[in-house]
């Protein structure tokens, strides 16, 4: 197999990403690397984020640099800041051992001046968005890129999308005609073919073999709680999933911690892996999880780098990343080698702009899940201690000579009196624990308790507050009702106001005298959920929830008689 030493990657380099855990190039790696040291022919490459083409494109890009020459030689057109400032970071960590290498970012939304003053000192390396790069450069003509020897346009195609176009153009015919011009994009429309004509010449075309493999095998799926209630979330998921492989990402090395050490006090087999740890610490932690011996991991995203485990069956993001790229990468680590991965997002009602942001980035739906209950875990733990049981070997030969004792000692009891002793050996403790805890669903029954006002009202209740949306529909709970002079138009009104959008599907609406439901289509949930975030409709502030959040319960303010003292609570 060609290694990176191979390919010609120097011994710096090769310290650097040796240290980030490279051990074999990833085959666009094994594609780009060669020409660009060898050929310096343009590229043009199909492939998405997390087959390592940031490595692909930068590891032999660095070792070209002239470090003593302080202009300019490499420019990195991306679409986002966010990913800016991920290429900047893996170069920078790839070239950790590389001395005086100076990589500037530039993207809008940032202070101009400290930009600029990165500049004046010397950039070889920009990594910029095209909308800033051509502010600095036409308008206040602060950059040079007259000695720019590569150009790598990175998601050519989303920054086409998102009307780069003329910036794009602005940029490349200001660089030197002898440059090399990447071109990489995760798909192909008649745009990208333009581009590549107009800046190319005679491309090499690569394209990373199975592109959508991985990510086509990982479902999103996103559990939608109360803060309070974010680790009793973990835990049901981890225990809905008795076969869970998987890890935990947390934002900061006290978050890893803390989660860690919850975990194993509560029995379960986890681990911590952050910045604190020793290099022995950390090897030994990385070899118990690759081995199987540990299940659960808690990582940061940094702490992560370089784990490459297959398996995994579930990426959780117990906390959402800052940057959404870092999505991306964190649940790139299931779904891996043919295999199907989940991906899970625990997320507060206040977090929904920002899964709203990732399937962007992912060009994927996240699906809302309601958190397990207590009997749906306990369910699915019977079933598979049973399926344990029904496929263990026996081996008779061995353990025919212990069966008389054996017989003799449970003589008393029938086959149903054995089989519910043998299941309550294994099971007693899940089902104390989900006996004895806050059940973070309120049982539907618990709407008996609203108001007594009438027996035909009752009977209709279970219907108009069922919270299961019709297919394709997600179901919102709003703290509005008739007494706030709310009809469905007016409930229409909000929706478009609040989603700046006019051809959202609304499904059923149901108001109520201080509150309602409303339904809408699924694929704009977030959009309500952070549309309706800052909302005031007649001074007062507008709540939204999900109405299939399982775990929220209204107070008498919410629809009940007012001197009642029956608390009113609805739930999945
Ligand atoms: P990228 O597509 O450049 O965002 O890379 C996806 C992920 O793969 C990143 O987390 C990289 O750090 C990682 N990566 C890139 N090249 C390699 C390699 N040769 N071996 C292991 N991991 C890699």
């Amino acid at each position: 197999m060609t290694s990176f030493e191979e390919m010609g990657i120097r011994p710096e380099l090769l310290r650097g990403i040796r240290e980030l855990g490279f051990e074999n190039p990833m085959p666009i790696q094994k594609k780009v690397i060669p020409v660009l040291l060898n050929d310096k022919k343009d590229i043009i490459g199909f492939a998405q984020t997390g087959t390592g083409k940031t490595a692909a494109f930068g590891l032999p890009l660095i070792q070209l640099t002239n470090l003593k020459n302080n202009k300019t030689q490499v420019l990195i057109l991306s679409p986002t800041r966010e990913l800016c400032l991920q290429i900047a970071n893996d170069l920078k960590n790839y070239a950790r051992y590389v001395d005086d290498l100076n990589i500037v970012t530039v993207y809008g939304g940032a202070d101009v001046a400290r930009q600029l003053k990165a500049l004046k000192k010397g950039a070889h390396i920009i990594v910029a968005t095209p909308g800033r790069m051509h502010d600095l450069l036409n308008r206040r003509k602060k950059i040079d890129i007259s000695e720019i020897q590569t150009v790598v346009l990175d998601e050519a195609d989303e920054m086409l999308s998102m009307g780069f176009k003329e910036e794009l153009d602005a940029i490349l015919e200001q660089t030197p005609a002898s440059k090399t011009t990447l071109l990489f994009s995760a798909t192909m429309p008649r745009e990208i073919q333009e581009l590549s004509k107009n800046y190319q010449d005679d491309p090499l075309e690569i394209s990373v073999g199975q592109r959508n493999a991985g990510a086509d095998l990982v479902d999103h799926f996103c559990y939608s709680v109360h803060e309070k209630n974010r680790y009793l979330a973990l835990k049901r998921i981890v225990d809905f999933n008795p076969n869970i492989y998987g890890i935990i990402f947390c934002r900061t090395r006290e978050e890893t911690k803390d989660v860690a050490e919850q975990l194993i006090q509560d029995g379960y087999n986890a681990d911590a892996l952050h910045g604190d740890l020793s290099q022995a610490q950390r090897e030994s932690g990385m070899h118990k999880f690759r081995t199987r011996n540990l299940r659960l991991l808690t990582a940061t995203d940094v702490a992560a780098r370089g784990l490459d485990v297959k398996d995994i069956t579930h990426i959780i993001n117990y906390n959402l990343p800052d940057e959404s790229i870092s999505y991306i990468h964190r649940s790139g680590r299931t779904g891996r080698a043919g295999q199907k991965g989940i991906s899970i997002a625990i997320t507060n009602l206040k977090e929904h702009h920002k899964i709203a942001q990732i399937e962007k980035l992912l060009k994927k739906k996240f699906e809302l899940q309601p958190v397990p209950s207590g009997k749906m875990i306990c369910e699915k733990r019977l079933l598979s201690i049973v399926e344990k049981l029904e496929k263990t070997e026996v081996d008779d030969k061995e353990i025919d000579p212990f069966l008389p004792a054996v017989y003799e000692k449970l003589a008393g009891l029938d086959r149903e009196d054995l089989i519910k002793h043998f299941i309550a050996l294994e099971f007693n403790q899940f089902l104390d624990y989900y006996k004895a805890a806050d059940e973070l669903s309120v049982p539907v029954e618990k709407e008996n308790v609203r108001t007594k006002k009438s027996s035909k009202r009752d009977k209709t209740s279970k219907r108009r507050f069922q919270p299961i949306a019709e297919q394709g529909f997600t179901r919102f709970y709003i703290n509005l009702g008739r007494s706030d002079q709310l009809t469905p138009p007016v409930l229409l009104g909000l929706v478009n106001k609040s989603t700046r959008q006019r051809n959202i599907d609304v499904g059923k609406i149901n108001i109520q005298n201080k509150f309602s439901f409303f339904e809408v289509d699924e694929y704009y949930s977030h959009s309500v959920l952070s549309g309706f975030l800052n909302l005031h409709f007649n001074k007062k502030k507008v709540v939204v929830e999900l109405a299939n959040d399982d775990n929220f319960k209204r107070t008498p303010s919410n629809g009940r008689k007012k001197n009642s003292k029956k608390r009113f609570a609805y739930s999945v």
